[in-house]
């Protein structure tokens, strides 16, 4: 038997998730699917939702080659756009659309001769300060592309930096600003991320991009959820959202420690009581969280308990005392259907998008139980 760690990925639940955020959303929704499907497979992604995606959104060319080469037909938005001039000539013959977020891309992309008009995303930044063009050159901007040859359609678009934080006013004095730089402009407008899907209803628009909800992981902090008036719709489609990576191993060995003795790398937990460990084959080399601690939630043969100890490169180790039942060859879920991603991610002060990028080495299982007939 090959080593028993495994992320099941199913598409059935990742076309769901896109339904949830289109349908939540209104309008148009561009899957992002970029850092191969925030660790998922892009192409598996894409290829489940082919039929249903307005498009997609990648980071780099690289990534949008490769689901060219599957045949995904769909557009495809370059997050970050060009990062050099070579890469317009496959932009246009890809008929890949880029975001333009700074001047110096102008500059290149005004300059160079192009075989067609390449669709631009002209990102401000409203707030964020991290990309984007300013509010007070934006029209400027938009005017200079609009007359020249080389650009076909011109799509809005902003970024949120606090839309996951209910209470903060950051996201609707982005929206006020971007709002007024952009009046008059007659274009499609791209706004919402995740978060903004599902807490701010009053940034939607004609587009939105949702990632991290796809996978089936709400960024809201969930303990905000009693402060604010959480739209009922907008509930409903958190709720609705189905984790679609179920990452599990198998206890591969089981030893009884009595209380006060300690176990693994830094002897950093020590027994409380008599207590039964059971040491599972996944580790960090696999993506699980070094800096997970003891107490962390995880799931035995359905049955929750946590880990202990610190986390190896290859192992790591369960607490079953209170699992008698527990034995080798026991399936350990680390986050999936009984433990959440975000729960996990608390626990080792991360995110789960983190969580899920850095999965790797384990043996990817891709179901999709809607096509079994
Ligand atoms: C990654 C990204 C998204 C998706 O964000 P989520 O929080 O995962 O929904 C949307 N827009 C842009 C510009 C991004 O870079």
């Amino acid at each position: 038997m090959s080593r028993p760690a495994i992320a099941h990925i199913r598409l059935d639940a990742f076309r769901h998730n896109y339904q949830v955020a289109k349908q939540s959303h209104g309008g148009k929704a561009l899957a992002v699917i970029k850092a191969n499907a925030y660790g998922h497979g892009a192409v598996q992604c894409a290829k489940a939702i082919e039929k249903e995606a307005d498009g997609f959104a990648v980071a780099a060319i690289e990534e949008a080659l490769q689901l060219r080469e599957a045949g995904i037909n769909a557009p495809i938005l370059l997050l970050e756009g060009f990062f050099e001039a070579a890469e317009l000539p496959l932009i246009v013959a890809k008929n890949l659309w880029i975001v333009i977020h700074h001047v110096w891309q102008i500059e290149i992309l005004l300059m160079t001769k192009l075989e067609k008009p390449v669709q631009v995303w002209l990102k401000m930044d409203s707030g964020m300060h991290r990309v984007g063009l300013s509010p007070a050159e934006y029209a400027t901007v938009y005017a200079r592309l609009s007359a020249h040859e080389n650009i076909a359609k011109i799509v809005l678009m902003s970024h949120f930096s606090d839309a996951d934080n209910l209470n903060s006013h950051h996201t609707q004095q982005q929206m006020a600003v971007f709002k007024s730089a952009t009046v008059g402009l007659d274009s499609e407008v791209s706004l919402a991320n995740s978060a903004a899907i599902l807490g701010w209803q009053q940034a939607a628009s004609d587009w939105s991009r949702p990632g991290i909800m796809l996978y089936g992981t709400s960024p809201l902090n969930v303990n905000q959820a009693h402060l604010i008036k959480v739209d009922l719709t907008k509930a409903e489609a958190k709720n609705a959202l189905r984790p679609v990576m179920q990452l599990t191993s198998r206890i591969i060995s089981i030893r009884k420690i009595a209380k006060g003795a300690s176990i693994g790398y830094g002897s950093i937990f020590t027994a409380e009581r008599d207590t039964t460990v059971g040491v599972v084959a996944c580790g960090y080399a696999d993506g699980y969280p070094r800096s997970a601690t003891t107490g962390t939630p995880i799931a035995v043969d359905g049955k929750m308990t946590r880990l202990i100890g610190r986390v190896s490169m290859d192992m790591l180790f369960v607490d079953l005392t209170d699992l008698p039942a527990a034995a080798i060859g026991s399936q350990v879920e680390f986050w999936g259907d009984q433990v959440s991603a975000n729960a996990v991610a608390e626990s080792a002060g991360t995110i789960a998008y983190e969580l899920f990028c850095n999965v790797k080495r384990v043996q990817f299982q891709y179901s999709d139980t809607s096509n079994l007939k």
